[in-house]
């Protein structure tokens, strides 16, 4: 590219990975950033993400990397090819920040937190000139169509032109991404898909029993089967945490885009669990036909099921004490547990959102169609993915592409 005019600035509003990496990218331009958070700090949100262990990317194959985004795969990929995750992973790198792959293939720093990366990171973009300005609300646009900016004194107005939003999804407002601003961008005639929660928890009506013992209880080594509207079934196995509202976890959210669709086509989604896919029907079932004289069942099964008193009561939950005295039914239920999803957990709880911004409403560089000049980048686009180090990918490459955009705009668009 080539030099930009040196009075040329560009206003970038939502300090998280996706705004921060756009603003990565017109910095080394040498064009001026403004960068607006109505927060008092920066990247919130992906410092939380860092307190469970910051999965930053995935190391699967590209191929494979690319179909976790479902039918906006198509939307995505060329951000994610011009960015992938080894360019992620070398990214981390140059900043001083070591990663290492677990043993399920994610990537994480070697320190599992987002805080170190987050210090470096801003201290670098300080030093190439980014301005960083706290506790700046975005409210919207005025008549003459500028964004209006607002901080605990007054309101700073500035030109939607030559700008990036990058507003994060809805989820965890308490973070700074309410998703609030939906409404001020559909009155502009940019198409938004409803939020929905992503990776997120659901509803399971448990007795007494299990809310009161297990909740926040992890059901590890289970293999979960799930069939969706399509009919497809696939199964996948993993640990989820049965809570007192009903379960989440990895597993689940691996799962949680199919079942909200089918909850929102039928009212309830059925999973069946595995609760040992080690072994096999016939194995278990010998096990169980074996000869139990004065011993409870209870103690019987813990020749099939070891001390997993977890396990084990999920079946006394689904089993009449008939069926636990049947070594076939229980047999057949160890290997195919049926679980209810009655409902999704709300969006404010979940890890990520689907909805937002339509790509039907953005260019390829991510400009707004009807609001020529304001790109949009990140989670506040319509696109989910499981946890995986997805999310993060997606946000920092589309962040890198709305920086690419508005400096491809100034230089010929903008003319
Ligand atoms: C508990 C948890 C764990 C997670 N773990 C992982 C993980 O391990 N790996 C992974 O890939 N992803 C993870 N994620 C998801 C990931 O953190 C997000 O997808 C990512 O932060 C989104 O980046 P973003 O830049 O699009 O938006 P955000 O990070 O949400 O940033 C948006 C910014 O915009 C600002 N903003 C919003 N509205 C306004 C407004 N009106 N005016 C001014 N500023 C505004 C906000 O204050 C915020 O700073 C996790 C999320 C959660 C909640």
């Amino acid at each position: 590219m080539s030099r930009l005019h040196p009075d040329f600035s560009v206003t970038i509003i939502g300090g998280g990975p996706a705004g921060l990496m756009a603003a990565e990218v017109i910095a080394n331009a040498g064009v001026r950033v403004d960068v607006y958070d109505a927060m008092p700090t920066l990247g919130r949100k992906f410092l939380r993400a860092g307190l469970g262990g910051l999965n930053i990317t995935h190391s699967e194959s590209f191929k494979e990397f690319c179909t976790r985004y479902g039918d906006k795969q198509t939307k995505l990929q060329l951000y994610l090819e011009a960015f992938p995750p080894d360019a992620l992973r070398s990214w981390v790198h140059e900043l001083g920040i070591k990663t290492f792959v677990g043993t399920s293939g994610r990537v994480f720093p070697n320190e599992m937190k987002a805080a170190p990366l987050l210090r470096i990171w801003l201290q670098r973009l300080r030093n190439s000139g980014v301005r960083f300005h706290m506790n700046h609300r975005w409210l919207g646009f005025n008549d003459d169509a500028m964004l209006r900016l607002a901080n605990p004194t007054e309101e700073v107005l500035v030109k939607a032109e030559n700008a990036i939003l990058a507003l994060g999804g809805a989820s965890w407002p308490q973070l700074g991404s309410t998703g609030t601003w939906s409404p001020w961008l559909e009155e502009r005639g940019v198409k938004m898909a409803t939020w929905q929660s992503a990776n997120c928890g659901f509803d399971v009506s448990w007795s007494e029993h299990i809310r009161e013992k297990f909740s926040h209880s992890p059901l590890k080594s289970v293999s979960l089967t799930f069939t969706d509207l399509n009919g497809e079934t696939t199964s996948r196995q993993g640990e989820l945490l049965v809570t007192e509202y009903g379960v989440e976890g990895s597993l689940i959210y691996a799962f949680s885009r199919q079942m909200r669709e089918y909850m929102t086509a039928h009212g309830k989604a059925t999973f069946t669990l595995d609760l040992l896919p080690a072994q096999s029907f016939e194995q278990i079932l010998k096990i169980l036909k074996r000869p139990r004289g004065s011993r409870t069942m209870s103690r019987h099964l813990q020749n099939c099921l070891g001390d997993d008193t977890l396990k084990r009561a999920l079946l006394y939950e689904v089993l009449s004490r008939e069926q636990m005295e049947n070594p076939l039914t229980l047999a057949k239920y160890i290997k195919a547990l049926p679980i209810t999803l009655l409902s999704t957990r709300p969006i404010a709880e979940a890890i990520s959102t689907a909805g937002g911004v339509s790509f039907d409403s953005v260019d390829a560089n991510l400009m707004l169609k009807n609001i020529p000049g304001l790109f949009v980048a990140g989670e506040m686009l319509d696109w989910e993915a499981p946890t995986g180090g997805y999310l993060l990918t997606a946000c920092f490459a589309t962040g890198r592409q709305a920086g690419l955009g508005v400096l491809n705009w100034l230089q010929n668009d903008s003319k």
